[in-house]
Parts: structure tokens; C-alpha cells; sequence
């Protein structure tokens, strides 16, 4: 007899998922819970009326954990308290009464007046500190709540802004540096980025997502796109000439997924509302029972990216949408260090500082320079880099001269160039290790060890240091990408080290790293292992052959 036999058949029954739009309004969990309580755009005036008066600990814990997020605030990790400890504390023992704060900067779009702003700010409120974030963010760290209300007024009279910088919100809109002046683009993305900021941008509809929602918009392939939860790819279309190619679903860390295009062309006045329709999707049916599957990511990769064009059209624009062609895959990575010409014939230099990090002494500097080379805009990249606009021709070698003196090196070493890494130990508190300052003793070392085989990299091999398993350094789109946890050394102790993911890349060699079991590094072991993988790849590779083929 077969086991059931004689029980009632059992209906399979579907779990919600916490979709608004199927009726599943009841919080679901303690985030959704604590956006239900109070909205979180609300903390701003508990800020300025109350905290700010009455110090750290005065601050409701809801807002401390939960909705200072929104502002860009978060609190950082106490000195000296170290990754092995973590697992057995409470997220608040680790809470210091410092902040770090993210100034949003969409496109990454700074006046040398407002880049050196952002310097003094620094340095007056942040102990100097003023990391460039591979979101076009300046992150600092050191921030008091009672320097809030000081802080935002000299950010907003100079047009910037921390609003949804983080939280469950429309972060920082990724745009690529040369908008308007590169050779290559094909179209400005400019306008849609600053229309979509103007028209929404602390709209109280789209300011409660079920998770951080990432937007890119470029007229070329410079921005990461592939990893977005919607992207707007410059595009030419046959019959109607340069717009945008929409991708959804991008993402990182656990699950991660590269972005589906839904094959709609967009010309560039209609990106703002195409944008609104899929952030209102994303509001609407995204999954807010569990925080684990809440990224637009798992609703794309349910639904597919037709399911998703179709409910976007039918419920949200009332409209079709029009079909076009997908973009331009880039030969090699973009990142504009260097010295480019522009559309006008004056030039664009980038420069590298190591894995973003940067100081308020380093943007003022930069900001001088820049004006003294007859330049009023800089630029901040997806790839922790600065790049000055506008330079006329004969103005170009001494202000390379200046960004090198203030740390920003315009023809930097590949190692320089190519890693990145995230915030680390130093202030996060989900960090298990060190990131920012193993990265920089990386890079002087391999610049020494490696300096007989520079000429022969002709692709720079990326390498990626994230703190803890989270991807915001993206490590699984490197080519060497290291994820830190605590591993065991030789001697059996429990150390700072990495599990590595090898030959991940975007572009054309878009696709996740291979994490190969058993393959952790320690930090102390770091730079041998690095250059022992650079070595064998130069010997071994094919004419032409990059390292993540
Ligand atoms: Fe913090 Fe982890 Fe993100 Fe690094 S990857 S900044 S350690 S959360």
C-alpha cells in the first residue's frame, strides 16, 4: 500500500510573498514594520528638533537601526572591536555614536565649487575622511548628530543632498562621468537623470520599496549596468535614432543576477516615467515577507523578463512600449582614467586614487587644481575614481602634475587602476575584515613586485576586496574577487582572510566568478597569491586572451 493511502489529498497551498498588489498589506517583517509605524522621510525633523539637541542617546532605537538610512546615515562600527568578536555581539554593541553619511551625487555630478564644499564638510565635521564609493557617493565617517542640521543646510544651499542615499528607497542614480563630452556616448543621459531626481526623488510613493532599489543611466556601456535593478543603455535605433535599452533585475550578493533586457528602446524624455513604472512594480508585487528575497531581482527572475515588460505596459504606462536593439558591448572595461579628448576638443583627465580612498584635504586640493586648469566640473566614478572636465589642452600636464601631488595618480599602475574595495572593518559594522588598508599595502606591493611584467598587462586583471559576504565592491564581477571571512591559517589559528571567486567580469565577459571550493587566502598570504594567479595567467593565456575568458 502506498504511504498516504486513505489520508485526504493535501492542496499545495502558495505562500504569499508579501506582494502589495496581491493584498498582502500586513507587515511582514520588522523592517516592513518599522516603515508601516512611521514613514521613514518623517526622521528628518526628529533630527533637526530633537537628536540633534539632545545627543546619541536620545535617538529612538527604530530610528538609530532603521529610518536615519533614508538620510544617508548610518551608524559606524566602534574602534578596536575587531571580525572575530562580531559573531558573538549584538549589532548594537557595535554601534559608535559616530555616523557615516552618504552624499548622494547622481552621475556623479560635482561643480569644483561644490567638490571643495564637500572637502571643507570633511574636514570640519568628519576628521578628514571623505571615501569616493564605487556608487558615485562621497561617504564620510566621524558625523555627530548634532552636526545634522549644520551639515544639511550647507549641502542643500549648494544643491546636494543625503535624501535616500541609503534605505529601502531609489538610491543614487549611476551616470556615466562624461555625459555630454565623450566621444563614444551616444546619447546624454544627463536630462533623465536630473528629471527623475526633480519629479521623485523624496516622493513619499516611491520612498518605501521593498528593499534599496539601484538605478544606472548612461549613453555608453560605463556604469555597471549588467548589475542594476533597472538600467537605461545608450542605444541606437534603426528608425528612431538614440535612446535607451531598458535592463531589470541586476544584482549582487547572495543569488546574484545579471540584469534581463526587456528589448524596449525608451527615447530619453520618456526614461523618467518608464523608470517610475518599474519602481512602482517593483513597489507593488516585490516580495516584502522575507528581507533575503525583497531585491527586484527574484520578482525578475519568477516572472522572466516578458511577464515583467507586459505588466509593466498593461498596468502601469497603458501603453507598449516600443521594441530596439540591444547596446554596444565594450572591448574592454571603461573607466576614464587618463587624459581623453572631448567632443569640444578640450579634455577629460581621470585620475586613481587607491580603492577610493580619499580625504577632505584631497577634494579641496583636486578642486583647486581643477579651477586653476580653467575647469568648473569634476566627476566622481563606478569604479572609485575622479575624473576633471573641460581642461584645455595646454592646461593638461600641470594639472596632472597637482592631481598626483594630492594622491590621484592620471597614468596609474594596473594595480592601481583595477582594485577596488569596500568600507571594511574600519567602520562597517557587517565587516569581518580589513579591506581599505590591505588593499592599499596590496597595491604598493604588486606596483614592487610585479613591475618587470607591467608593460605585459595590456587588460587590467580587476581585484576586488569586500568585508564581509555582502557584494558592494562586486566581487563576483571581477576577475579576482575576494570575499572576507574568518579562514584557517597553517598553523591552525582562525585569521583575516578571504574565500576568492576567480574570472568574473561585465562587458563582454559578463558573468560571475567562480567561487572554487576549499580557495581562501589568508591577508597575510594575500600578495603572494595574487601575484602567483597574475603570473600564471601571463604565461599561460593565448594571444589576446583576457583573464576572465
Ligand atoms: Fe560592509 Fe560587507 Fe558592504 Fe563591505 S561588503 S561595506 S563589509 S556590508
Amino acid at each position: 500500500m502506498a504511504p498516504n493511502a486513505g489520508r485526504p489529498a493535501r492542496t499545495k497551498q502558495r505562500r504569499g510573498e508579501g506582494q502589495w498588489a496581491l493584498g498582502y498589506r500586513e507587515p511582514l517583517n520588522p523592517n516592513e514594520r518599522s516603515k508601516k509605524d512611521d514613514h521613514p522621510l518623517n526622521v528628518r525633523a526628529r533630527i533637526e528638533n530633537i537628536y540633534a539637541h539632545r545627543g546619541f542617546d536620545s535617538i529612538d532605537p527604530g530610528d538609530l537601526r532603521g529610518r536615519f538610512r533614508w538620510y544617508g546615515l548610518y551608524t559606524q562600527r566602534k574602534p578596536g572591536i575587531d571580525g572575530g568578536r562580531t559573531a558573538t555581539l549584538e549589532p548594537e554593541e557595535l554601534d559608535d555614536s559616530y555616523f557615516m553619511l552618504r552624499v548622494r551625487l547622481d552621475g556623479g555630478a560635482l561643480t569644483t565649487d561644490q567638490l571643495a564644499l564637500l572637502g571643507e564638510i570633511s574636514q570640519t565635521y568628519a576628521r578628514d575622511s571623505a571615501d569616493i564609493t564605487d556608487r558615485q557617493n562621497i561617504q564620510y565617517h566621524w558625523i555627530r548628530v548634532e552636526d545634522m542640521p549644520t551639515i544639511w543646510a550647507k549641502l542643500e544651499a549648494a544643491g546636494m543632498t543625503t535624501m535616500e542615499a541609503c534605505g529601502d528607497s531609489p538610491r543614487v542614480i549611476l551616470g556615466s562621468p562624461v555625459a555630454g563630452i565623450a566621444r563614444e556616448e551616444i546619447i546624454d543621459g544627463t536630462p533623465a537623470i536630473d528629471e527623475i531626481r526633480r519629479r521623485y526623488v523624496g516622493d513619499p510613493q516611491f520612498a518605501n520599496l521593498p528593499r534599496k532599489f539601484k538605478t544606472a543611466i548612461s549613453g555608453q556601456a560605463d556604469v555597471a549596468h549588467e548589475i542594476h535593478d533597472v538600467a537605461f543603455v545608450g542605444v541606437e535605433h534603426p528608425e528612431h535614432g538614440p535612446g535607451f535599452d531598458v535592463w531589470v533585475g541586476g544584482g549582487l550578493s547572495t543569488n546574484p543576477m545579471l540584469g534581463q533586457r526587456l528589448g524596449a528602446w525608451v527615447p530619453r524624455d520618456e526614461v523618467p516615467e518608464v523608470w517610475a513604472g518599474v519602481v512602482s512594480v517593483f513597489r507593488d508585487y516585490g516580495y516584502r515577507r522575507l528581507r533575503s528575497r525583497a531585491r527586484i531581482k527574484f520578482l525578475v527572475k519568477d516572472w522572466g523578463a516578458e511577464k515583467f515588460r507586459e505588466v509593466l505596459e498593461t498596468e502601469y504606462l497603458k501603453r507598449p512600449l516600443l521594441d530596439g536593439p540591444a547596446p554596444e558591448v565594450p572591448a574592454e572595461p571603461i573607466d576614464h582614467v587618463g587624459v581623453h579628448e572631448q567632443v569640444d576638443g578640450r579634455f577629460y583627465v581621470g585620475g586613481a586614487p587607491v580603492a577610493g580612498r580619499s580625504s577632505g584635504s584631497m577634494l579641496l586640493a583636486v578642486a583647486k587644481a581643477a579651477e586653476r586648469a580653467g575647469s568648473g566640473r569634476v566627476r566622481l566614478t563606478p569604479q572609485q575614481k575622479l575624473v576633471v572636465l573641460d581642461v584645455p589642452e595646454g592646461e593638461v600636464e600641470a594639472l596632472k602634475a597637482e592631481l598626483a601631488e594630492a594622491g590621484l595618480q592620471t597614468d596609474p599602475s594596473p594595480w592601481r587602476r583595477s582594485v577596488m574595495a569596500c568600507t571594511g572593518i574600519e567602520f562597517c559594522k557587517l565587516a569581518i575584515v580589513e579591506t581599505k588598508a590591505r588593499a592599499q599595502e596590496l597595491v604598493a606591493d604588486l606596483e614592487r613586485r610585479l613591475a618587470d611584467i607591467q608593460g605585459d598587462i595590456d587588460t587590467p586583471v580587476s581585484v576586488h576586496l569586500n568585508g564581509c559576504p555582502n557584494s558592494c565592491a562586486r566581487i563576483q564581477v571581477a576577475d579576482i574577487g575576494l570575499k572576507g571571512q574568518i579562514v584557517t591559517d597553517d598553523d591552525g589559528n582562525q585569521v583575516e582572510g578571504f574565500q576568492v571567486h576567480l574570472g568574473g567580469g561585465l562587458g563582454l565577459d559578463a558573468g560571475f566568478g567562480r567561487k572554487l571550493r576549499g580557495h581562501k587566502v589568508t591577508s597575510a598570504e594575500l600578495t603572494d597569491y595574487v601575484e602567483r594567479v597574475v603570473r600564471t595567467y601571463l604565461d599561460q593565456r593565448k594571444p589576446g586572451e583576457r583573464f576572465a575568458q
